[in-house]
């Protein structure tokens, strides 16, 4: 049987583990993080070192990588002075074993089939590289099908509005009922109702029940940004323990993979750097980049992958955030415990949403779109705190600590009493929005960093325009006495330059049939390449307006059943499948 290497644990790479492994495969997965698991390859939970700890988790790089030992570095346009660039943490991913999935929120939304086929049936966008992918929703929806119930969903199909349900037909119903709503997520979702729309029960991979042998989430308040310590959402980690109990996967923490090795079109193999950091070398058949959005295409330029049309690293896609502010001075609503949130809207994800065809064809464009709205976050103790330091610093005369501060600490206008929105929105693929390797700045290990330069067009800019005020008309009508909506970029830049925020993180190595014009071919193989394969958000050719990971992991289980052959059990035998085992290893 062939032999793989997988670059990267996260929800690409756990999925192509999975299923090579299980169809024989000797595979090998390099991870660069450590791993918190001490029974990842056992049965039942995952115990883990995780807390409730704000310090650990946010401030002191437990789980995300420290910018001083991994830098990126930012910049809005390619003629931007380097002198001004940001270096430190551009939009970072955790870096561990199971990559950032299990330490997020889970929300598991599926991606419309207008996302997939945006240019054929929205029409082209100005200024933006749009390109269809090499597949309809209809293709990947057994695949989605597929990981829900591998991974386990709560949720209830039946709550979806009907207008969703058009562009993301859902037959199979979730494996687990919703669990507790947030108090701060029913208000907003009562403030969405009364403006006209429809938020529904958020489907998110936290274990509203036993799963998977894991139990049921107790809702600790410490979840989007936090790995569990209940492990009551192990998501991807399901699909990680699959391969290793085939016995035929190797897993390898803190090994960084710093080098794809090959001759022509055939990889050979990777470099790495062990835990020690000594160097050393492993051969396979097949090389499958898991990195992510930003070190996917890094890897792939540190390795000087060949790349006639200088297709790597383009079109990065962030999603465009905006943020929505409800603050009930008359009532506290608890939006730190819970899930983060427990209920959503995807009401202006719709290019028809009422007014917004209008408003785009007087901004001469085709269509405008926003994306999902995640209702009812908030903060979390210290950051709440750093925030009310920086407002009272601000302030002549007032100090930043003492009795003001712990009043403002007491009265928690911006946790206690805050439900928070999310929006995120579809950010059109701009070839001048890349990774690119920075020509000075180096990482611990003296590689080049990866360098972003990303900023929104005139699409982004019409469409929050557009949305901005109803997110804003939307949280007033929840009850609240104080409420706004604004860019998340406009909020972080008030203290400076500051790079794109929001954790999704999606392009770099686009799929598509063109090899002038795309990276992965439909197979998710490199176009230049005969066994050298793209698992992860990097493949992705449009970011749409949804979370991202389910459609990381429905992509890479089509990508390794494409190399297995094999198919899903719910398979539509009338789509398309990719075509099977035409490589030579
Ligand atoms: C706080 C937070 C909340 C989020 N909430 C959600 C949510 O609710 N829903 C959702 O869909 N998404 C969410 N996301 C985003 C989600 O986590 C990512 O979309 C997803 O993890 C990306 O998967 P990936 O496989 O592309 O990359 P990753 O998860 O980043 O995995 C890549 C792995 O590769 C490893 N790696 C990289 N380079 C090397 C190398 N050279 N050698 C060895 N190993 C390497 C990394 O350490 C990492 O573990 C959230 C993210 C965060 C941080
Ligand atoms: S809210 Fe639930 S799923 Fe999230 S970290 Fe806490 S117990 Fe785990």
């Amino acid at each position: 049987m062939p032999k793989a290497i997988i670059v990267g644990s996260g929800p690409g790479g756990s999925v192509m583990a999975m299923e090579l492994a299980e169809a024989g495969w000797d595979v090998v997965i390099f991870e660069m993080g450590p791993s918190y698991y001490n029974n990842i390859e056992g049965q039942g939970p995952f115990p883990t070192v995780f807390s409730n700890d704000e310090l650990k988790s946010q401030y002191r790089y437990f789980e995300q990588p420290d910018p001083l030992a991994y830098p990126r570095t930012f910049r809005q346009m390619a003629s931007q002075n380097a002198a001004s660039t940001y270096v430190g943490d551009v939009n970072d991913l955790p870096n561990q074993v199971g990559g950032a999935f299990p330490h997020s929120d889970v929300k598991v939304t599926r991606m419309w089939d207008i996302d997939f086929k945006g240019l054929s049936l929205l029409g082209p966008v100005p200024g933006a590289d749009m390109a269809d992918w090499p597949f309809e929703y209809s293709e990947l929806a057994p695949y989605y099908d597929e990981v829900e119930t591998i991974i386990g969903v709560q949720g209830d199909v039946a709550s979806i509005p009907a207008f969703v349900q058009k562009h993301q037909p859902q037959s199979k119903p979730y494996q687990m009922p919703p669990g507790a709503q947030m108090r701060s997520s029913m208000l907003l979702a009562a403030g969405a109702k009364r403006v006209g729309l429809h938020p529904f029960y958020f489907p998110m991979a936290a274990n509203s029940a036993e799963y998977n042998g894991c139990p049921a989430c107790n809702n600790c308040g410490f979840c989007s940004g936090y790995g569990c310590p209940i492990s009551a959402k192990p998501v991807n980690l399901i699909m990680l323990r699959r391969a290793l109990h085939t016995g035929r996967a190797q897993l390898r923490p803190q090994t960084t993979v710093t080098q794809v090795n090959y001759t022509g079109r055939r990889a050979t193999g990777v470099s790495y750097l062990d835990p020690q950091g000594n160097p050393g070398g492993e051969s396979a058949d097949v090389v499958v980049l898991s990195c992510s959005a930003v070190l996917t295409p890094r890897l792939a330029l540190l390795s000087n992958l060949p790349d006639p049309y200088a297709r790597i690293g383009k079109r990065i896609m962030f999603q465009n955030f905006y943020d929505g502010f409800a603050i009930f001075l008359n009532q506290r609503v608890h939006a730190y415990r819970g899930r983060s949130c427990t209920q959503c809207v995807f009401d202006f994800n719709d290019p028809d949403f009422p007014g917004a065809r209008l408003c785009a064809r007087l901004a001469g464009l085709p269509y405008i779109r926003a994306g999902l709205c995640e209702l009812g976050g908030s903060q979390d103790p210290i950051a709440e705190g750093k925030f009310y330091q920086q407002i009272l610093g601000l302030i002549p005369g007032v100090q930043f600590f003492g009795s003001t501060f712990k009043e403002l600490m007491r009265e928690s206008l911006l946790r206690d009493r805050l439900a928070g929105v999310d929006c995120f929105a579809t950010d059109m693929p701009y070839l001048t929005n890349n990774v690119t390797l920075d020509p000075t700045i180096k990482d611990l290990n003296g590689q080049p960093a990866p360098r972003v330069t990303y900023k929104i067009g005139k699409f982004e800019q019409v469409s929050q325009s557009f949305f901005i005020p109803l997110l804003s008309t939307m949280c007033g009508a929840s009850g609240a006495q104080l409420y706004a909506a604004v860019a998340q970029s406009t909020a972080n830049s008030l203290s400076g330059t500051a790079p794109p925020t929001g954790l999704h993180t999606m392009g770099g190595m686009q799929m598509g049939v063109n090899p002038m014009t795309s990276v992965v071919d439909g197979n998710g193989r490199m176009h230049q390449m005969d066994n050298v394969f793209c698992a992860d958000g990097s493949v992705f050719a449009t970011s749409g307006g949804s979370n991202p990971t389910n459609t990381i992991m429905a992509v890479a289980l089509r990508t390794a059943r494409g190399l297995t052959g094999r198919r899903p059990s719910t398979a539509n035998p009338a789509a398309t499948m990719p075509s099977a085992p035409a490589f030579h290893w």
